[in-house]
């Protein structure tokens, strides 16, 4: 009996064997591999890397593990990614194919391969467009991972190429990096494309004739009382906007999503409308909204006033000088010529302690002091494209930490500590 079951058993994992994807395994019995490993996964966001064509030799599997590497630092060098890494995790699970390489139909090219890529189909789907022709193969892979929120397909192809629907595919070449970053823009802040075309074959395209787009950065509406991003827009600015002096004039540019008349787009130049630029103001602005929330205050800057806050409930000790990062605005428009006017209430007597407020360089910026019913509140202009240091000095030596109690306006309203 015992044989017998040994038997079906062992007859299970063959047929399991064969339908399963042949992936890597780990020393210790895993298939996926933690590439950045930031929480749990509930808290933040899943990216999987998949690899198709890559063989078992430790060259392809090594082409394949720096090119995840090389994925994570692209999310590291492009803001808001950079300054939200915290919200990330990324995995990896080391597929194994027969051959390296995928198909090209186009050219005859056919590769025994566990994902089943192709650049193409040699019908009507263009050579640049890479996809599974068995696409639940890839998600069967993403599955041994965690979690997963997006999943990404690297092909061991050098060719230019990639698709991003529910699952994106990229090819190993120099415009990989731009590739991911910009379709993560898809993924994580539903942006749409701001690029004016949809074959890109050089023949005209349609003005756009649809409804006002779902997503932050597209829209028909000129209005500037109701222009979906009217508060990054200076009142001076014409709208269409045509004029791009000094260069980041948040307007209305005509062209997007696939058309070039009839639709605006927030800035001249956007990630989301061309590789190798940064995103523009209303894109972070969106990404942001949605990736802080994945990190807490001490993730994103463990020295920040904000972290040390959020543990002491709003109140830090002072024994000797101390000296803080103000949390920054995140949510504020990033217009050059747009200041806020920050006030900071301690629960201090001024005579007692200075009070200044530092840039990132150290050099003392001119505040406001005055007293107020909860203490002292110091005031200044914040340049948002700054990061400034709260420093608090006891006049005297203390004998024993004095508990301050900090809150933070910025233009009136409340920073969230
Ligand atoms: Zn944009």
């Amino acid at each position: 009996m015992k044989t017998l079951f040994l038997l079906c058993s062992n007859l299970l994992y063959i047929i399991l064997a064969h339908a399963t994807v042949n992936v890597q395994t780990n020393p210790d019995g895993t298939h996926a591999t933690a590439v950045l490993v930031n929480g749990s996964t509930t808290l933040k966001y899943d990216i999987v890397f998949v690899g198709d064509g890559f063989t078992s030799s430790t060259a392809d599997q090594d082409k394949f593990n720096n090119a995840v590497l090389a994925a994570l630092d692209a999310l590291r060098h492009k803001a808001p990614y950079s300054t939200n890494i915290c919200a990330f995790n990324v995995w990896r699970v080391n597929v194994i194919s027969a051959e390296s390489g995928i198909d090209h139909p186009i050219t005859g090219v056919s590769k025994n391969t566990e994902l089943n890529c192709t650049f193409g189909d040699d019908v009507g789907t263009p050579e640049r467009v890479i996809y599974s022709t068995t696409p639940d193969r890839v998600t069967e892979a993403a599955n041994y991972a965690p979690a997963f929120d997006a999943i990404y397909v690297l092909v061991n192809d050098a060719q230019y190429g990639g698709a991003a629907g529910s699952i994106v595919y990229t090819s190993l070449n120099s415009s990989m990096q731009e590739v991911i970053v910009h379709e993560l823009g898809h993924f994580v802040g539903h942006l749409a494309d701001e690029y004016n075309c949809y074959f890109c074959n050089g023949g005209a395209e349609p003005p756009y004739s649809g409804p006002e787009p779902g997503s932050v950065n597209l829209t028909i509406n000129l209005n500037p009382a109701t222009l979906k991003w009217k508060n990054f827009v200076a009142s001076t600015t014409p709208l269409p906007t045509t004029v791009d002096t000094p260069p980041g004039v948040v307007g209305a540019w005509a062209g997007g999503g696939y058309s070039p008349t009839g639709i605006y787009r927030p800035q001249n130049n956007c990630l989301m409308k061309a590789l190798n630029s940064e995103l523009c103001v209303v894109c972070s602005h969106a990404l942001n909204g949605i990736l802080q929330p994945n990190c807490t205050a001490c993730e994103r800057d463990p020295s920040s006033l904000a972290c040390a806050i959020s543990k002491l409930r709003k109140r830090v000790f002072v024994y000797k000088p101390k000296i803080f990062r103000i949390p920054e605005c995140c949510f504020c428009p990033l217009l050059t010529d747009l200041r806020q006017q920050v006030e900071i209430v301690l629960s201090v007597d001024n005579k007692k302690f200075q009070i200044q407020v530092l840039t990132a360089e150290g050099k003392k910026i001119q505040t406001t002091v005055r007293d107020t019913d909860q203490g002292t509140m110091i005031s200044f202009e914040e340049n948002i494209k700054q990061a400034y240091l709260l420093q608090i000095t006891p006049n005297t030596a203390l004998k024993e930490a004095v508990p301050v109690d900090i809150s933070i306006n910025r233009n009136g309203q409340a920073v969230p500590l």
